[in-house]
């Protein structure tokens, strides 16, 4: 395959030579078509002038049939080199031939006529055209014209390449050798490309030059903007990263997608693998409520951020953690496409204010010797019990349970066995009165009062009840490990709100019948009577 090279100088000679060669050969083709045409017209109104020429001469030859006349006339003819042949003959048997044998060749044919005698014919004078001899001067001065031609193309062409490479090539290559030099991810080595003139290539110049000059400006701020997004960055994962809180990302199926350290190091016992994947409320064991909140969070476009204390199980442990679930809102995101928001969690472990929280309350509604619910937190709900009682019909039972002879336990053995005493007994009673509804109070010093509902108010069931607790209250308690003892108790029944309406009434009602249990002798129960 020939190799045509690439040079937009050497395109553009071969291009014009090219042109030039075509149009040589179409433009001499014609001229041999319209040269030899004129040529043929040429020699065959040169031949009649000369046979007119000779026409007088050639008469006299043939009238007088003198042969040597006639020999010099038709020889004079055949001198001319477009002449193949001429004859002259005439009819007294006359017949002069100079030149080759005519052929098929043109003929000119001159009748001579008597010059006195109208329209006798004396003889004729044929003349016959050289045809190959007009092709040759043809064909040559056609040749002549190629190479005019051509050399004129040739020249032409050499002429513009030339020119081309000069004013087009050159410029254009020092340009590419200037871009090449350029390096797109190093902005330094934009520098502006030189080049003098006002053509259209310094045009091109400039308009480049500008084009880099905003380039430039635009990577500056580009890697202004990209180094503050660095520092941003850097910055925000240093506050994601050691943050004290944990922090997470949940997506629309409440997985876990990113959490940081703070978060891990609160579910150690997991794999920290394992976390990224895990579903976050089955992580906490709520699952139920969180689902049910993190659906509210995405759905409801009021609620923003919700903060939650959630009590849940880590290993072994049962911890607090304070929880505030925010959806995070991306706008460009949102227009994309309308899945669910991802939802952020920041949790602190709270476990320690949460327990002493816990324990705050449980100390102000409960008796810390007994555990047992405290006289002010007991009188609350022995209310509530007897406002539920007379709403809905529902019987309970109040007694007031004295400890008989308690005082001489402390006496005996101390005050920290009393206590031992007491908290023994308060488990008793907790144990036999374990109902969600029941209530067990430590009313104040050995006194306790428990309220338990009845289905009926059939006092002997009532009472077989109290019989067993006394049962229990009367049997021996270990204070030391070789050294126990027994207290006896002292009952007083009332059924509300058969016998009180309200609380004060109910109580004084126990407490009496307490109190008569004591100064019967202590140690059983009685059952309130309205007739005393
Ligand atoms: P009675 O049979 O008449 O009920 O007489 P008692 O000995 O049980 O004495 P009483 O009920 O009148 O008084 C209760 C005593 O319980 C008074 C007090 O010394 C004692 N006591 C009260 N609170 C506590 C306590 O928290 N711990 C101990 N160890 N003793 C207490
Ligand atoms: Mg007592």
């Amino acid at each position: 395959m020939i190799h045509i090279s690439q040079k937009l100088y050497v395109r553009v000679a071969l291009a014009i030579a090219l042109v030039a060669i075509i149009v040589s050969l179409f433009a001499s083709g014609l001229s041999y078509y319209f040269g030899l045409e004129t040529r043929q017209k040429n020699s065959y109104l040169l031949a009649e002038q000369l046979s007119n020429t000779v026409e007088k001469i050639a008469t006299t030859a043939a009238q007088k049939n003198d042969r040597e006349l006639a020999t010099e006339i038709v020889n004079g003819l055949a001198i001319n080199p477009s002449i193949k042949s001429v004859r002259l003959s005439n009819n007294q048997g006359l017949e002069v031939i100079s030149g080759d044998s005519p052929g098929h060749s043109e003929e000119i044919s001159k009748k001579l006529y008597h010059p006195r005698i109208a329209n006798e014919q004396v003889g004729v004078l044929q003349i016959y055209l050289d045809g190959k001899f007009i092709q040759q001067q043809t064909k040559n001065a056609t040749r002549k014209e190629i190479f005019i031609w051509l050399s004129l193309s040739l020249l032409l062409a050499f002429s513009v390449s030339v020119l081309v490479h000069r004013r087009l090539t050159k410029p254009i290559q020092k340009l590419i050798d200037n871009f090449d030099l350029i390096d797109p991810h190093s902005p330094t080595t934009m520098r502006m490309l030189p080049y003098k003139g006002k053509d259209e290539i310094s045009k091109l110049v400039i308009g480049i030059n500008a084009l880099m000059h905003e380039l430039h400006h635009s990577f500056n701020i580009e890697r202004d903007l990209r180094m503050q997004t660095q520092t941003l960055e850097q910055q925000f994962r240093l506050i994601f990263e050691q943050a004290s809180a944990g922090i997470c990302l949940l997506d629309d199926k409440d997985n876990i997608t990113t959490f940081n350290p703070a978060f891990a190091s609160y579910f150690m016992t997991q794999d920290s693998n394992e976390l990224s994947t895990l579903h976050f409320p089955t992580l906490l064991a709520n699952t139920d409520k969180l689902q049910q909140l993190l659906r509210e969070i995405r759905n409801k476009p009021k609620v923003a951020q919700v903060a939650l204390d959630v009590e849940c199980k880590v290993g072994r442990k049962q911890k607090w953690m304070h929880c505030l679930f925010a959806k995070v809102t991306d706008q460009r995101a949102q227009q994309r496409d309308t899945l669910s928001p991802i939802i952020e969690v920041i949790l602190y472990d709270v476990t320690e204010r949460a327990e002493r929280e816990l324990q705050t309350r449980f100390e102000a509604d409960h008796d810390l010797l007994t555990h047992l619910l405290n006289r002010r937190a007991g009188e609350k709900k022995l209310n509530k019990m007897l406002f539920y009682s007379i709403k809905n019909q529902q019987p309970f039972v109040l007694m007031m349970i004295d400890l008989d002879k308690f005082k001489p336990i402390n006496d005996t053995y101390g005050h920290e066995a009393g206590d031992i005493v007491l908290k023994k007994l308060a488990k008793r009673i907790v144990k036999m009165f374990s109902d969600e509804d029941d209530i067990c109070i430590r009313w104040g010093g050995d006194e306790f009062v428990v309220a338990f509902h009845v289905h009926q108010a059939n006092s002997e069931d009532i009472k077989e009840k109290a019989e067993k607790l006394l049962a229990r209250l009367q049997q021996p308690i270990q204070i030391q490990p070789d050294l126990s003892c027994a207290v006896g108790a002292s009952i007083g029944l009332v059924l509300a709100p058969e016998h009180g309406r309200v609380l004060h009434e109910l109580l004084v009602n126990a407490d009496n019948t307490m109190y008569k249990v004591k100064d019967q002798g202590r140690g059983h129960l009685e059952f309130y009577s309205p007739t005393h």
